[in-house]
């Protein structure tokens, strides 16, 4: 039972944790959602305000700021990124026969998608300065798949940490051959390429606000579209296939989708402060990159590509070890993790992965050669500036052995 004491002791702020001349030594993670009294207070709203159930103001209210801030027409909140993937590619005409080519080095999500609908993936390998989809590559497996005889109704690149891939190229190539763009922008919201928005290039898009992206509603996604049809029938679909009819009247099976009005209050939380989130893991980035200067041989991933850096949204800062051997990454990761630092491989690539052993790949060996190379670093907003000197110094150490 929740007595009047226990209720005000859940109400009061937090206890601040007394300034300490030695920092507290302890894990440091990778990206570590980051909440406050914003966002306490958003919660609190919509708790008080009786809409629990599914749906409500804040979910609304939540769609269009996060519509505005992108630049597109619409948004439907969801309960993933992946279900938002999954109902564009139902609406792009993707189904059973079907081959839909994708970045290989992404989040196993990105694939699971395509598969829910029937179709079959095909990788296509990415550019080493970035880790995004080779566009060339993309097209000519497009262009090779449709002579061959396959059905290829859209593409999925993926914006890989943050940095969007290059639509300047990718969006006329496949407009001539009549190919549905997909923008898997799950990690990516707050980027930008060429003026627009990440989840602003594909005829639809996915964000993800799952609790390690760049803000979390502890679970959830969002599709975004300028066709306002597209997203009316993504809403329908999204909650079983329900008629507007006083009766339950269902003509196609629909899916459980939606996102609830509580973790929407969450999101507009964070979405507020997004904007400062973002300034601190760019300040987080610019850290790293200051102390890894003086190694020829490293570089940060993103950073030898033309795209200026203030396009990036600074989501997972990674290493890459220009250096011989195979264990390479898995040597650093093992070090960093030794000192209490968790630091991860980049994506495996998914022509790599077991249970996606027999689909096609068009592989150039970018992502092989990243996977070998590549370590995420700890990039979350709430990162003390500590604990990114910890950091830096076991990172420095190591590189310098
Ligand atoms: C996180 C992620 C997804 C899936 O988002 P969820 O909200 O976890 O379902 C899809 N694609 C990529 C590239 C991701 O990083």
């Amino acid at each position: 039972m929740v007595t009047p004491a226990l209720a005000a002791s859940l109400l009061s702020p937090a206890p601040a944790t007394a300034p300490s001349a030695t920092p507290p030594v302890g894990r440091i993670h990778l990206s570590k959602a980051e909440v406050t009294e914003v966002e306490e207070a958003y919660v609190l709203d919509a708790l008080r305000s009786g809409w629990i159930a599914p749906l409500g103001p804040h979910v609304d209210a939540f769609e269009a700021e996060v519509a505005e801030l992108v630049g597109v027409a619409g948004a439907l909140a969801l309960s993933s990124g992946t279900a938002a993937l999954h109902l564009a590619l139902l609406d792009a005409g993707v189904g059973p026969g079907d081959v839909v080519p994708l970045s290989s080095l992404t989040f196993a999500a990105t694939v699971n998608a395509v598969v829910y609908t029937g179709a079959r993936p095909v990788f296509v390998d990415s550019r080493a300065s970035d880790g995004n989809v080779d566009v060339d590559l993309l097209v000519d497996a497009v262009d090779t798949l449709r002579s061959e005889g396959h059905r290829v109704p859209a593409v999925l690149p993926v914006d890989l940490l943050g940095r969007c891939v290059d639509y300047t190229r990718l969006l006329p190539a496949m407009d001539r051959r009549g190919v549905v763009v997909v923008e898997d922008a799950a990690e990516a919201l707050g980027a930008r390429h060429a003026g627009g928005g990440a989840g602003s290039f594909g005829r639809s898009a996915a964000i993800s606000f799952n609790g390690n992206k760049i803000m979390t509603t502890s679970g959830g996604g969002m599709l975004l579209s300028d066709d306002l049809e597209l997203l009316a029938r993504a809403r329908y679909l999204s909650t079983q296939a329900r008629h507007p009819v006083p009766w339950y009247e269902h003509t196609e099976v629909g899916y459980n989708y939606r996102l609830s009005n509580l973790l929407a209050a969450l999101g507009r939380g964070q979405l507020e402060r997004l904007p400062s989130m973002i300034d601190r893991r760019r300040a987080i980035r610019a850290r790293y990159a200051e102390a890894l200067a003086p190694f020829d041989d490293v570089r940060l991933l993103g950073r030898s590509d033309g795209d200026t850096d203030a396009d990036d949204n600074c989501w997972l800062t990674t290493v890459v070890l220009d250096r011989p051997g195979a264990t390479v990454a898995d040597d650093l990761v093992t070090a960093l993790t030794a000192a209490d630092i968790e630091a991860r491989h980049v994506w495996k690539p998914m022509h790599r992965q077991p249970v996606f052993a027999c689909d096609r790949a068009f592989v150039t060996g970018g992502s092989d050669e990243l996977f070998r190379t590549g370590v995420t670093l700890p990039s979350g907003a709430s990162l003390r500036d500590d604990e990114v000197e910890r950091v830096v110094d076991e990172l420095v150490g190591y590189l310098g052995r």
